[in-house]
């Protein structure tokens, strides 16, 4: 028989979802609150209550009608699709400014993402150690990516040099990569990338705050 996969399918966008939801949960429950109804989720994560009913109904029976949520209960549910339990070592692509506030960083509020490794072009910064990292040049990321077994990776090169970037890491077996530019690349269709426009995040963001709050 088939093995069945442990994460039941769910696109994208409701994966998206789901971590705000998780956010705001937890923000909740760390101030008491223990039930909520979709209406009150709704207000707090601006995502329709018709479409949080849709996805919770993907996760079982999540509530009661009239009761509303147990906030405990979904925290554990969503936290359970969305936590990974393996750890997953991330290879850092680009030593500047942003990758450096990574590497600092290192998602420290969980065990199981872990920066492993970082490699960047640049001469002066080749053979330095930068925040608890030696600097890798991108000639020995073959042969580090298999000593560590990389499995992700991030990138924070800029625009222009990205697609470079990440041709080196999908050669070498990489399918899953957080890139901090926001130009579309060219990857494999098995390749999973997502990117990140800080710039952009912030701009729709104030778009949506002026026209919900006007001055
Ligand atoms: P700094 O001034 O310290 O370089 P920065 O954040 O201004 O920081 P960026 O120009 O954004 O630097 O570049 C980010 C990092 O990416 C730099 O360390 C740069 O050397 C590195 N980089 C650029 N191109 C590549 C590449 N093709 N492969 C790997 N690293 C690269």
């Amino acid at each position: 028989m088939e093995k069945m996969k442990e994460k039941p399918a769910i696109s994208k966008a409701t994966t998206k979802r789901l971590s705000l939801y998780l956010r705001c949960l937890k923000e909740l429950n760390a101030k008491n609150i223990t039930r909520i109804k979709s209406s009150e989720l709704a207000n707090l994560t601006q995502v329709g209550s018709a479409t949080i009913r849709r996805d919770f109904s993907h996760f079982g029976e999540l509530g009661r009608s009239g009761y509303g949520y147990n906030v405990k209960d979904l925290i554990t549910v969503f936290s359970g699709i969305l936590d990974t339990k393996e750890e997953k070592k991330i290879a850092l692509i680009g030593v500047g400014n942003l990758g450096q506030a990574l590497l600092k960083n290192n998602f420290r509020r969980n065990d199981n993402l872990n920066i492993v490794c970082a490699f960047d072009n640049d001469p002066n910064k080749i053979g330095q150690i930068i925040d608890g990292f030696l600097v890798h040049d991108l000639s020995e990321l073959p042969e580090v990516f298999v000593k560590e077994n990389i499995q992700v990776a991030i990138s924070t090169v800029p625009s222009r040099y990205a697609q470079e970037a990440i041709d080196i890491v999908v050669k070498n077996g990489v399918t899953a990569i957080l890139n901090f530019a926001p130009d579309p690349l060219n990857v494999p269709e098995n390749v999973n990338i997502r990117y990140i426009d800080l710039t952009s995040e912030l701009q729709s963001l104030i778009y949506f705050d002026e026209m919900v709050n006007p001055s």
